[in-house]
C-alpha cells in the first residue's frame, strides 16, 4: 500500500465544505445574500447574520467560485488510494438545493461541470489502463442503489418496483451481509463487471432512469433518499500474484433539513422520520467511531449497516458539507456546519 502523507485519512473523517454560488443556471429569484466569508487559505468559514457570527474550520473550504475541477483536484489522491486497496467513502451532506448532487454527479454532458462520480471512474480507468500495460490485471464491479424510507432499491434492476408498497413487499430480498474479506454486500443486488468508463456511464444513466420512473415528484423522492454508487476494484500483479482489493463508495445523501412533522401523516410521516433518523444514526456512528466507543450503533439504520465495513478502521472517509449562501437559509447552513463540525 502506498502511503500518502497529504491525505492520511485512515480512521479519520475529513470534512470539505462547499458553498454553492448565489445564482446558478435555472435559479429564479435573486435572494438577499449572506455570503459566508472564506479565509484566504481555504480552511475557515464565517457565517454571519445581523445578530451573530459563527466560525468553523475544516480540512478545506471551497467558495462559490470553486470549479468541479478545483474540487476534484483535492480528492483525486483519495480516489487513487482505492486502487492501492483502500476502502474509500465520500459523502455529500446538506439541505436540499445546496449542491450535493452537483458535487457528486454534476452535469455529465458538460466536461467542466462533471462531478466527483464521473471524474472518479474516469481517473480510475485511465490509471488502470496504464497499470495493465505494466503487467497488472484489474477487475471492477459496479452497483448502484438507493435507500429510501430505510428500504433498499436496486437501481440497476430492470424490474425495480416504483411504488412504496411494492418496494416494501420485496424489501426482504435485499439483505445486508458482511463477508469474510470485510466487505458489505446486499443479497440479490445486481453487480455488474465493468471494464471501461462508457459502461459505467451507461449504468449511471440506467440508475437515474430507475430513480425517476413513475415518480411525479422526482425531486421529492430523490431528496429523501440516499444514493450509493459502489465500485469494487480487485487488482492482481501478474508477476508477484499479489492481490489488492479496494472499494469506492460515493454517496449523495438525503437532504438534511428536518421537516416540520406536524400535519404530516401516514406514509409521508414515516418517510420523513426514516430520512431524519438515518442521518442522525450516521452522525451517531461517526461520533462513536471517533470517540473509540465499544459500541457503535451501525445496525440502527440501513445506511450505516451497509457502510459498516467502510467506516472507521482502515478506511478513508471524506464528507462534503454543502451549504447554500442565501440569507434565508442561514439556520439550515448553521445546522449543516455544526453537524460537520461534530463529525470532524
Ligand atoms: P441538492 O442535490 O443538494 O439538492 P443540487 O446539486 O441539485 O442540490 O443543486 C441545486 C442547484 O444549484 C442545481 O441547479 C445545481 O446545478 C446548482 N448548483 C449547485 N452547486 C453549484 C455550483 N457549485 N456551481 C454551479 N451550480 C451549482
Ligand atoms: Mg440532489
Amino acid at each position: 500500500k502506498l502511503h500518502n502523507t497529504v491525505l492520511e485519512l485512515k480512521g479519520n473523517i475529513r470534512v470539505f465544505c462547499r458553498v454553492r454560488p448565489l445564482s446558478y443556471e435555472g435559479s429564479t429569484s435573486e435572494s438577499v445574500s449572506s455570503l459566508p466569508f472564506i479565509d484566504p487559505f481555504g480552511h475557515e468559514i464565517n457565517l454571519t447574520n445581523n445578530a451573530q457570527s459563527y466560525h468553523f474550520a475544516f480540512d478545506k473550504v471551497f467558495g462559490h467560485e470553486a470549479s468541479q475541477g478545483d474540487v476534484f483536484e483535492e480528492i483525486s489522491q483519495l480516489i487513487q488510494s482505492a486502487l492501492d486497496g483502500y476502502k474509500v467513502c465520500i459523502f455529500a451532506y446538506g439541505q436540499s438545493g445546496s449542491g450535493k448532487t452537483y458535487t457528486m454527479m454534476g452535469n455529465v454532458e458538460c466536461p467542466e461541470r462533471k462531478g466527483v462520480i464521473p471524474r472518479s471512474f474516469e481517473q480510475i480507468f485511465e490509471t488502470i489502463q496504464f497499470l495493465q500495460s505494466q503487467g497488472s490485471k484489474y477487475k471492477m464491479q459496479a452497483s448502484m442503489l438507493e435507500i429510501y424510507n430505510d428500504t433498499i432499491r436496486d437501481l440497476l434492476s430492470p424490474d425495480n418496483p416504483t411504488s412504496l408498497e411494492a418496494s416494501a413487499r420485496v424489501s426482504k430480498q435485499y439483505l445486508i451481509k458482511h463477508d469474510a474479506d470485510g466487505n458489505a454486500f446486499v443479497t440479490n443486488l445486481i453487480v455488474i463487471d465493468v471494464c471501461n468508463k462508457e459502461q459505467v456511464s451507461l449504468l449511471l444513466q440506467r440508475a437515474s432512469l430507475n430513480r425517476s420512473v413513475g415518480k411525479t415528484l422526482l425531486n421529492e423522492q430523490s431528496s429523501r433518499s440516499h444514493f450509493i454508487f459502489t465500485l469494487k476494484i480487485v487488482g492482481v500483479n501478474e508477476r508477484t500474484q499479489h492481490q489488492v482489493e479496494g472499494v469506492l463508495n460515493l454517496i449523495d445523501l438525503a437532504r438534511s433539513e428536518r421537516l416540520a412533522q406536524s400535519g404530516v401523516i401516514g406514509d409521508r410521516l414515516k418517510e420523513t422520520q426514516a430520512t431524519n433518523k438515518s442521518l442522525s444514526v450516521l452522525s451517531d456512528v461517526i461520533l462513536s467511531i471517533r470517540q473509540k466507543k465499544d459500541h457503535v450503533p451501525f445496525r440502527n439504520s440501513k445506511l450505516t449497516h451497509l457502510l459498516q465495513p467502510y467506516l472507521g478502521g482502515d478506511s478513508k472517509t471524506l464528507m462534503f458539507v454543502n451549504i447554500s449562501p442565501e440569507a434565508t437559509f442561514f439556520g439550515e447552513s448553521l445546522n449543516s456546519l455544526r453537524f460537520a463540525n461534530q463529525v470532524h
